[in-house]
């Protein structure tokens, strides 16, 4: 099956498509203290520090998983979860040459 399954509710996005899925909300958080990148909205060392939410992807053909913070994909609300997610896949597109089959 080819065709894409897409979750979206208030705070998170999910687009699973064959080959990629790629995801931006609450449950993928990275610490602005720490620097670490938790599952879940609090820092697993201190719950006072702020955390932001994340887009995340994970590619076939493409080792790593990318995390990318919500500061770096722009926009002002962290709520526009469909904004996020499409900067997301913006920055995977643009960073890696992705071949169509
Ligand atoms: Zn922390």
């Amino acid at each position: 099956m080819n065709k894409p399954s897409i979750g979206i509710n208030d705070d998170y996005i999910c687009l699973d498509a064959k080959n990629a899925s790629f995801y931006y909300g609450y449950e993928v958080g990275l610490c602005k203290d720490c620097g670490i990148v938790d599952n879940g909205d609090n820092c697993p060392n201190d719950s006072d520090h702020e955390v932001e939410w994340c887009f995340k992807a994970t590619c076939k053909g493409i080792d790593e998983v990318i995390i990318i913070p919500e500061s770096k994909l722009g926009g002002s609300d962290r709520f526009d979860v469909t904004e996020k997610l499409l900067a997301g896949i913006g920055w995977v597109l643009a960073k890696y040459n992705l071949t169509i089959k």
